[in-house]
């Protein structure tokens, strides 16, 4: 059976990390500061907001969040973006997502200054990523990789499956897969045969949003298996993309959900937050 890529510790690691840069920093005369932006009461969002300043708290790093009214018009948003831009206090913007329907999610995002998009969403971030440039790593794909890296796997020459295709997990995972010379194929929801191209995968990523659509029989013996889906069933349960049960019993090594790739986003902002002010 497979052994567990416990992000939970592995996050508490790279927490323990950035809380000694930031002491470093704050030495040097450099305090860290992140600004959230939340629109409205998305009730998910509001946790996810309170656990980033939380998290920030816990190693240092100063932060503010920004609670807007869900009627808040884009031209408001965009001035509070531009206050941000400037403000010499913050190094890193985070707006939450997903915003209220009569605000564009792109215009906004690509109103933050390249140098304080520590989420790393805006286009000229990712076309950077593309290309090799330096860049910030969206939070969950980094996450995806500092915990291949802690686990000892080298994508280099090695068979990469992404299932899914979004920007936020699922192309970016697969920049950085391919950067570190993975062979790289990614899925999605037209692909013909999953199993068969999971099958194949000596590193398999799921970051599609359905509970358990990749049972063990669709996994290589000895692959790693980084689930980053979360999905609510019933009242309290929650589950991954990937069956565990049946997975672990092939895979080399698999993360658990929760508790995989969940912990180790916060992480990542955390980290890119200290090197935006380090930079
Ligand atoms: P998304 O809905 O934006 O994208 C899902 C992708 O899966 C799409 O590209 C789609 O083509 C593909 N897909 C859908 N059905 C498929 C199928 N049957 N076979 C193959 N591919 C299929 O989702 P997302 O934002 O990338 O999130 C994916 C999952 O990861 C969700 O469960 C989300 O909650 C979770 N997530 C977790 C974290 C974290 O911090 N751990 C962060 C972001 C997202």
């Amino acid at each position: 059976p497979a052994q567990i890529l416990d992000g939970k510790k592995i996050a508490a690691e790279v927490r323990a990390e950035v809380k000694e840069e930031v002491s470093r920093l704050k030495a040097e005369g450099i305090n860290p500061g992140l600004a959230v932006v939340l629109v409205g009461e998305d009730p998910a969002s509001q946790v996810y907001v309170r656990n980033k300043h939380r998290a920030c708290e816990e190693v240092g790093i100063y932060s503010e969040v920004h609670r807007l009214p869900a009627a808040t018009s884009q031209a408001e948003l965009l001035k509070l973006i531009d206050q941000l831009n400037k403000d010499p206090k913050i190094h890193g913007i985070l707006v939450q997502l997903p915003l209220p329907d009569h605000i564009d999610e792109k215009k906004v995002i690509d109103a933050i200054a390249l140098e304080k998009d520590v989420d790393g969403f805006s286009p000229a971030n990712v076309g950077n990523l593309v290309i090799g440039d330096k860049c910030f790593y969206p939070c969950t794909p980094h996450g995806c990789m500092v915990l291949l890296e802690k686990a000892g796997i080298d994508p280099k020459g090695k068979k990469a499956v992404v299932v899914g295709r979004s920007n936020i997990v699922g192309k970016p995972v697969a920049m950085m897969l391919l950067a570190r010379h993975a062979t790289v194929t990614i899925c999605h929801s037209r692909t013909r045969d999953l199993a068969a191209e999971c099958r194949q995968a000596d590193i398999l990523i799921a970051a599609v949003g359905k509970p358990e659509l990749i049972t063990g029989d669709m996994i290589k013996e000895g692959a790693v298996v980084i689930d980053v889906g979360i999905n609510r069933v019933g009242e309290k349960k929650l589950v991954g993309d990937v069956h565990f049960e049946s997975a672990a019993q092939k895979a080399g090594w698999i993360t658990p959900v929760p508790g995989g790739v969940g912990p180790m986003t916060i992480a990542m902002l955390l980290k890119n937050t200290v090197e935006a002010a380090r930079r």
